[in-house]
């Protein structure tokens, strides 16, 4: 056909007489003023003065409400009292009408309500019954089925009507009113301590025929809109985008149904033609970001765990109807407690989820029993998160989660990777670094890796949120913000409302199905997909996986550094509780041994550590929850804590062991769980005191014996001068501070010169914001220094000394401190001593004591979960500077070659190394969201541990001791004699630790579990540790009669079967920081 071009008569004169083209301009055409262009698209589908003239004047073909088509009654539950289904039935109801208040905040409003849809109605495309009083409610079913929540506040305040309605009769259901919104009951600002006095306007209660061709041509132009707005201008799809945006509110008739129809088609050369449906993420385009919905909703935060129970149950519902309609959600949801409370108080719901995670669309993720915070739980509480959080999804799903997922949590501990794939997890999600406030964490998409060398594949959205709405922006963000896009490009997008929100709504999912049309028909956005899942992602990173590049070491959040002191005795409780744990587990696992008739308590025992793990949750143990979460918690506390000390009522009782205060040092014996030898003076009554010594679970006690030279003194050198001195340690206290402390071996002074050890200092605590969560990097120039009252001789003893000084914190608060020096043993470190009561009723101060001590080094080390993380001395960069606070466990220490001092302590978190000052965080005063957080009376105790070398098992050992006081009773001779070794020991390197004696989870005689198989026979599962970051070698040997030994995930799976010995001992061989299961089948 080409040819016949050429066969054309040439020459100009034969062009210009075939031009079509107009000789003459039609008159002026101007250029588009694009930012007036785009201001009117907005216009196009908003309220206010032009509301009845534009599309929304046409989103109804109809309403009704009021009598006789919707008639309301309603019952209000008594006090703040949340009652069932069931109990709300036996209510008094009364008749209400739309415009009645209800209240106060936290109360439960029950309302029956009557609807009968018009006549002129009954035919409509879609009815949905529309309801709104600005707070969560629950619509349930007359017969008692809670089908789906309603958010309030012109958020999700639909529930569309069952075709059963439009028969023109009288139909009923309920709805049951709780009085909190999404975020609680503050006024204005969220974080503000809740009004208790809140009351809420029932607004809407009406029949609506919606016109669905209307709003979904709303949903087109606010997305072809968006397009227009925020493209670049100098791209082509901007202007076509405000081209399109522009013909469709040309053409927009009011009421004219037809015109509707027809901007709909000219959307469509924006945004294809497939958006109608699922079916436009069928194209074979390679997507990049992948949408999966989510619903983040908090534990306990700005609402306590009752509610939490309801927010649970009305998003999941909201999530199992969307799922009926929109065949392309797929919802992942963590925290294996909230699936518990579901099951619990709506099986009904329950059996729903269940019915979505067969079809494959519901997804439980995480592996968690919570999404706990990650830095202050102890190393067996992260493990037993995963524990109960896997066989919860095991026993009920049948299957494990792969995926880690803690969108929310405060920073990241470093062993997290080595747990993680111990659990069967080596997928980790987060994304909270995205709020640091001083670096840019470099990595979307990356390998983090533990002290031990183990990881997993992090990744971060980048669209940096995990409660997206879904908007044009959020998929434009996911690789607009893309950091490790020289790697991968791909992205997840983790999207819907969180709390009380609900989950995805259909706006967030119709919007994602333009956004996809948009990339397929135009191009230019990243092409989102649905239908997928978390793991399908992660399956195809795991491809690239070791190309990827790496993380070691912790994720440090560089924001909320306030959360590791904020709520004093929540975190008391937790340590409290955790340590209690480890002593009842090991004495459990014996007496269930030695004593056939002995049942291991496992039921109390679950009891007990969901407890302890629901504490955990990163609002909770952080401290920033409003105080009835806090209410909540001490009730939990002590009744958990009162379920174990029965346990050890009961253990005691079978060893003879008596609780009562022994009469002399003969009938005293301690109750000692630690692994190794101890040699500690203890207090057997007011008036006498003895030398517990030995290895065993019960030590016995011995007189202290006293020789001519007094083992410990305390004198006054000089006015108000003192000085303690034991064979160790000489130690001079002035005005309640330690102005000097030598080790009398190698005559070193361990304070700086000029120093005051045991100084209290005050900040001002003001953040720029979040209160409880934070404290700022400037708090440190406000410093003051409490000056001290006159220090005094407080006890005098054969074994101890102690001088007592009380300090004025202000006209409101003071403080009483204690420092302690015992007689100092052979072989042992001694240190000193500070038990300090504090009366706190500050307002947004900070109260830290500070140590300075004569050691250079330009790194400390923390002791984290399962071993040590070592930060910055300095502020040489602004990486360095933010660990201006960091968390540790139960020491930190700054040690130089030859010589150290460890801080030790028994509940805190808190602590900064600067230079050569060592600083723990004791307690701070904000006002929100709890007003009265930490305000009363502390009892804190620490320890000044000097010791020669390196830091070492010294400092590990005496930590777990100072924070495992030993339980003074009453036991004859021969119980005694039958408990004065352990059954299990472990011998070899010092640095390896025994962290966990319990009993296999599966034993017949211990599982709790019907749906997971269990194991014949008794077995002892043993959690052991290399504490100090080196390859260790160790024997375990004990007195029972061993058949098998499995080295084992945490999850208790066998991985390889270890060699045991003749006499039942077997070999461990410990990577630096490795955590080893090992099972021992009895
Ligand atoms: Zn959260």
């Amino acid at each position: 056909m080409g040819g016949e071009r050429g066969t054309q008569p040439k020459g100009a004169s034969a062009a210009v007489a075939t031009s079509n083209y107009p000789a003459q301009a039609t008159g002026p055409v101007g250029k588009r003023i694009s930012k007036i262009y785009k201001e009117r698209i907005t216009q196009f589908y908003s309220t206010g003065q032009w509301e009845k003239q534009n599309l929304l004047a046409m989103m109804y073909e109809g309403k009704a409400s009021g009598d006789p088509h919707v008639r309301l009654w309603t019952w209000k539950a008594p006090g703040l009292t949340r009652p069932t289904f069931k109990e709300a039935m036996q209510g008094e109801y009364e008749p209400t009408h739309v415009g009645a208040p209800f209240g106060p905040s936290w109360t439960t409003h029950w309302f029956r309500i009557k609807i009968t849809v018009p006549k002129d109605l009954l035919d409509k495309e879609h009815l949905e019954f529309q309801w709104d009083a600005n707070n969560e409610g629950m619509v349930w079913t007359e017969d008692g089925k809670p089908l789906q929540g309603l958010t309030g506040g012109g958020e999700r305040t639909e529930w569309i009507l069952p075709k059963a309605f439009r028969d023109g009769k009288e139909h009923t259901f309920y709805i049951e009113m709780a009085c909190n919104g999404m975020f609680g009951n503050a006024n204005g600002d969220s974080i503000q301590p809740p009004d208790p006095n809140k009351q809420f306007v029932l607004t809407k209660a009406e029949i609506c025929a919606v016109n669905m061709d209307a709003r979904q041509l709303w949903i087109d132009t606010w997305i072809i809109g968006d397009a227009a707005r925020e493209f670049p201008e100098d791209s082509w799809e901007q202007h076509k985008a405000l081209n399109v945006a522009t013909k469709i509110i040309d053409n927009y008739r009011l009421g004219d149904k037809e015109s509707i129809k027809e901007c709909r088609k000219i959307a469509e050369e924006y945004i294809g033609a497939n958006v109608n449906s699922a079916k436009v993420y069928d194209s074979d385009t390679v997507p990049q970001v992948f949408g999966i919905g989510h619903c983040h909703i908090d534990t306990c935060w700005l609402w306590p765990w009752a509610e939490t129970k309801r927010k649970v149950a009305r998003s999941w519902s909201n999530q199992c109807d969307l799922m009926e309609r929109y065949p392309e959600l797929n919802f992942a949801c963590s925290q294996a407690q909230q699936y518990k409370w579901l099951k619990k108080y709506y099986p009904y719901v329950f059996d729903r989820v269940k019915t979505k995670v067969k079809e494959g669309k519901f997804h439980p993720i995480g592996g968690s029993w919570v999404e706990h915070d990650t830095n202050m739980p102890s190393g067996e509480s992260l493990v037993r998160q995963f524990l109960y959080g896997q066989r919860f999804f095991q026993s009920h799903f049948g299957e494990r989660c792969r995926t880690f997922w803690l969108p929310d949590t405060f920073g990241y501990s470093s062993q997290l990777p080595q747990l993680c794939r111990l659990a069967g997890m080596d997928r980790f999600l987060t994304q909270k670094l995205s709020w640091n406030n001083i670096n840019n964490f470099p990595h979307t998409t990356f390998n983090w890796v533990s002290l031990d060398g183990s990881q997993v594949i992090c990744h971060m959205p980048p669209s940096e949120t995990y409660t997206a709405e879904a908007h044009f922006g959020d998929v434009n963000r996911s690789i607009s913000q893309h950091k490790s896009m020289d790697q991968d490009h791909t992205s997840l997008l983790v999207f819907g409302k969180g709390d009380g929100g609900g989950g995805p709504t259909w706006q967030h999912i119709e919007k994602l199905r333009r956004c996809r049309g948009i990339s397929d028909e135009v191009g230019r956005l990243p092409r989102v997909h649905m239908g997928s899942t978390v793991d399908k992602f992660f399956d195809k990173l795991q491809e690239k996986g070791t190309s990827l590049v790496t993380w070691y070491g912790e994720l440090y959040f560089e924001l909320h550094r306030g959360t590791y002191t904020t709520q004093a005795n929540n975190k008391l409780n937790n340590r409290k509780m955790e340590i209690f744990m480890r002593d009842l587990e090991l004495l459990a696992t014996i007496a269930s041994i030695e004593h056939k008739d002995y049942k291991y308590p496992k039921a109390e025992f679950d009891e007990i550590w969901e407890g302890i793990l629901l504490c955990q949750f990163h609002d909770c143990l952080p401290g920033s929850s409003i105080e009835m979460c806090y209410d909540d918690s001490d009730e939990l506390y002590a009744d958990i804590a009162a379920i174990g000390q029965r346990i050890l009522k009961d253990i005691y009782k079978r060893y003879g062991i008596s609780e009562v205060q022994p009469s002399s040092v003969t009938d005293a014996a301690a109750v000692n769980t630690m692994p190794w030898h101890r040699k500690e003076v203890v207090d057997i009554s007011d008036t006498q005191s003895g030398v517990a010594c030995g290895s065993g679970n019960l030590l016995s006690v011995k007189p202290f014996k006293t020789g001519e030279k007094k083992a410990v003194t305390v004198k006054e050198v000089g006015k108000g001068v003192f000085v303690m001195e034991n064979d160790q340690l000489t130690v001079k206290v002035q005005a309640g501070c330690v102005t000097s402390l030598i080790d009398r071996k190698s005559g070193r002074e361990v304070i700086s010169k000029g120093g005051k050890a045991n100084q209290f200092v005050l900040f001002d605590d003001k953040p720029l914001y979040w209160q409880a969560w934070d404290v700022e990097v400037y708090h440190l120039d406000t410093r003051k220094e409490l000056p001290s009252g006159e220090t005094k001789i407080y006890e005098d003893k054969e074994h101890r000394v102690s001088v007592v000084t009380e300090t004025k914190i202000s006209e409101e608060s003071s403080l009483k401190s204690i420092l302690t020096l015992h007689a100092a043993f052979d072989g042992q470190q001694s240190y000193v001593e500070c038990t300090t009561t504090v009366d706190w009723h500050e307002t947004m101060k900070f109260l830290k004591v500070e140590f300075p001590v004569d050691v250079i080094n330009n790194e400390a080390s923390y002791e984290t979960q399962y071993g040590i993380v070592k930060r910055p001395t300095h502020y040489n960069t602004t990486w360095d500077m933010a660990k201006f606070e960091v968390c540790c466990h139960k020491f930190a220490d700054l040690s130089e070659h030859g010589f150290g001092v460890s801080i030790l302590n028994d509940s805190k978190y808190g602590f900064a190394t600067c230079g050569s000052l060592m600083r723990l965080s004791l307690l701070r005063a904000p006002k929100a969201p709890d007003a009265h957080a930490d305000m009363g009376t502390h009892k804190i105790r620490w320890a000044i541990l000097p010791h020669e070398g390196a830091l070492g098992a010294t400092t590990v050992r005496t930590a777990y001791n100072f924070n495992n006081p030993m339980k003074i009773a009453t036991a004859g001779a021969d119980v005694r004699a039958a408990l004065a070794s352990q059954p299990v020991k472990l011998s070899g390197d010092s640095s390896l630790i025994l962290d966990c004696v319990k009993r296999g989870e599966d034993d017949e005689d211990v599982s709790q579990d019907d749906n997971i198989p269990k194991r014949k026979g008794k077995n002892v599962i043993l959690r052991i540790y290399d504490s100090l970051g080196g390859h260790s070698r160790g024997t375990v040997s004990t007195i029972w009669d061993v058949k098998k030994v499995h080295k084992t995930n945490v999850l208790e799976d066998d991985l390889e079967e270890v060699e045991v010995a003749k006499d039942g001992s077997f070999q461990i061989k410990l990577r630096p920081f490795e955590v080893a299961t090992y099972r021992l089948e009895l």
